[in-house]
This record gives structure tokens, sequence and C-alpha cells, in this order.
């Protein structure tokens, strides 16, 4: 399946929620979410029908895809992934995105958004260990330093989203250091621990996908 590659605060309308794809823009007025700017197509004045389970099942999965940045066939494998493992299937699935890589670098604030976290990974500027890894879907685990590598620490692009994120702080499974540009995925974080996140009902993906 092809990447998305039309206007992204459409994802987010479609949604009615916030998917933070845009970095500042996101958290500023211009959000069309927060101008409550109505779903692409959809009249505001219609009155709104009783959704299916179906339905409310399908969104929660395309709000989590969507805000990972992934394709559904790699979005699949994972939840598959996450239904091999012991414990709940769902909250086995948030703890394996927060594990991606490309995750990993926009939460340690080195990039404004996941897509640009992608393309930093990408493009070789991070490393993991000491080690260069290009690939945004590669899994962090406990005690991975991830470092921004000696030679892009001068990219503009990494010290304005230290600049204007590092302020509020990493999540509490991350520690970060901001003058070396470095962070440490320090432990699986816990369903609880992912609050900008607490609102996704990842039940109802796992119910989604067990159809
Ligand atoms: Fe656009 Fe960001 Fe708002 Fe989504 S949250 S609509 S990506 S500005």
């Amino acid at each position: 399946m092809a990447r998305y590659t039309g206007p992204v605060c459409r994802l987010c309308r479609a949604e009615q929620k916030k998917l933070m794809l845009k970095g500042e823009r996101c958290k500023s007025d211009k959000c069309p979410v927060s101008k409550k700017r109505p779903a692409p197509g959809k009249d505001p004045r219609a009155r709104a029908g009783k959704a299916s389970d179906y339905r409310i099942q399908l969104r929660e999965k395309q709000k989590l895809r969507r805000i990972y940045g992934m394709q559904e066939k790699q979005f699949h494998l994972f939840f598959e992934r996450a239904l091999r493992m012991s414990g709940i299937t769902g909250e086995n699935l948030l703890v394996l995105l927060e594990r991606r890589l490309d995750n990993v670098v926009y939460r340690l604030r080195f990039a404004a958004s996941r897509s640009q976290a992608r393309q930093l990974a990408l493009h070789g500027h991070v490393r993991v260990n000491g080690k260069r890894v290009n690939v945004p879907s590669f899994l962090v685990k406990p005690g991975d330093e991830i470092a921004i590598r000696e030679s892009s620490k001068s990219l503009a692009l990494i010290k304005d989203a230290l600049k204007e994120f590092g302020r509020s702080g990493v999540m509490p499974w991350l520690t970060l250091d901001p003058d070396g540009m470095k962070g440490t995925f320090v432990a699986l974080p816990r369903r609880n621990d992912v609050t900008d996140l607490a609102d996704i009902k990842e039940q109802m993906i796992v119910e989604f996908y067990s159809k």
C-alpha cells in the first residue's frame, strides 16, 4: 500500500482528534482541529447517526496507525507480534509501537513530529548504542542509548526541535541529555505512562483484527 502523501491535517479532521502529525503547528491555534473544523466532506449540520461497532473499531485502529505514521501492512504485522506475546494484546501493541526507533527519536525531542524523526533515522542521523541504524521500525530495547550522530548535531531541525520541545521533558521511560543530544530508553513503558494516548481504546483494535 502506498504511503499517504496528502494533506496530513485532513487525517486529524477525519478522526476529529489531534494526531500531532505536524510538529509545532499542532500546538498552535492554527490547528484545524483546535478550530473545530468539521471532518472533510461532512456537513456540520447533518445529524450524526449511530456508528456501528465495526466502524468505531476501524476508526480506533486508523487513529493509532496514523499517529505512528505506519502503513496498514506493517501495522498489522505489529499487531500479530503483539498477539504472540504474553500479556494483554492491546497493551503489547502500544509498547511495541513505542519501541519503534522513529517514535523514540520523536519522544526524545530530536524531531518535531514522528515523520520528521522517521526522516532523521532514514538518513542515518541516528545512532543506537554507537551504531548507525537507519531503519525507522527498528525496535529499541531497555538500556539502549539513542544519540544524534556527531556530524549531525549542528542540524537546525534537531536543534530547533530540542529548543522548542525539550523544555517539557520526556516520557517517564526515557532519559534525555539535551546538550549531548542523546537519551536512554530506560524501561518498557506501562500503559498508564503513555498519557498522551490515554483516550485510545486499544481493546477495540484487538476486536477489529479478531473478526
Ligand atoms: Fe494538523 Fe497537527 Fe492539528 Fe493534526 S494536530 S490537524 S496535523 S496541526
